[in-house]
């Protein structure tokens, strides 16, 4: 579903991402792991568009999206998920997973004249949306909270709720487990199983826990100064031996 061929991200003369090449195939859920500083958020930047390469391409579904802007990534189903914005805190859960941009009519100056039963029936189907989302995350007694009041845990929950209120293909996660306590991280892992299998979603996820890894992902793709390395099970990896170089920084 994603090739990356020969991609370059350099800052000045540092080069965060050296030449990586990789693919992430369509129904999988890929972990992408490596040390510290090996270039694994640089190249999600990257691929989601929030970064220009220095050199280099990526291809969904065989379509060359390199340097394609975040919104028209959106548009084909290519999403990273972000925090909760500070300033969005003060909504509710159900409010932030209605703020998704979806194509909603409101925003088009045409229905602010004619639309406005449009607007309303949209905003009904918007909000049963929102629910059913909350549901699936086993959070609905959240919906009238305010998102910044929730556990970060939650919060991560949330953030994946954002990619189900839009037709997602590819959903890219940066450390979704990041001071989650344990609980909530196997909620996360089997909320995205439950994506990947009920939804058909790809992922591509980031995570330095290598039990969350263990329990989702097949490959994991191993990335050491700023390309990869290695790729496999996660049995697989841990037996390569320039993996555990890498890791160890010898
Ligand atoms: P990882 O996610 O694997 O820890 P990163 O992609 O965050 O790695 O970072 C790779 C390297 O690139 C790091 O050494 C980091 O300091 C550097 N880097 C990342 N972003 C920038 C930037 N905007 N300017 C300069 N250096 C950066």
């Amino acid at each position: 579903m994603i090739k990356v061929e020969n991609l370059h991200r350099h800052f000045g003369a540092f080069r965060a991402v050296d030449g990586a090449s990789l693919e992430i195939a369509k129904g999988s859920i890929t972990g992408l792991v490596g040390p510290n500083g090996a270039g694994k958020t640089t190249l999600f930047n990257v691929i989601a568009g929030a970064l220009e390469p220095t050199s280099g391409r990526v291809f969904m579904d065989g379509e060359d999206i390199t340097g394609l802007p975040p919104h028209a990534l959106f548009h084909k189903g290519l999403l990273r998920t972000f925090q909760i914005a500070h300033e969005f805190g003060s909504m509710s859960c159900r409010e932030n997973l209605m703020m998704v941009p979806g194509g909603q009519s409101g925003e088009q100056l045409w229905n602010t004249w004619f639309g406005r039963k449009r607007i309303a029936d949209e905003e009904r189907a918007m909000k049963a949306k929102a629910d059913e989302v909350l549901e699936f995350l086993t959070i609905s007694h959240l919906a009238d909270h305010p998102a910044g009041a929730i556990s970060g845990g939650q919060k991560k929950l949330l953030e994946l709720g954002r990619t189900m209120m839009v037709d997602a293909k590819i959903v890219f996660l940066d450390e979704v487990g990041a001071g989650v306590n344990r609980t909530l991280l196997m909620t996360i892992a089997d909320t995205i199983v439950a994506l990947n299998k009920e939804r058909g979603y790809t992922f591509c996820v980031i995570e330095h826990d290598m039990d969350f890894i263990g329990r989702i992902c097949d490959p994991v793709i191993v990335m050491a100064e700023g390309r990869k390395l290695a790729e496999g099970s996660l049995d697989e990896i841990k037996a390569n031996e320039q993996v555990i170089e890498a890791y160890l920084g010898t």
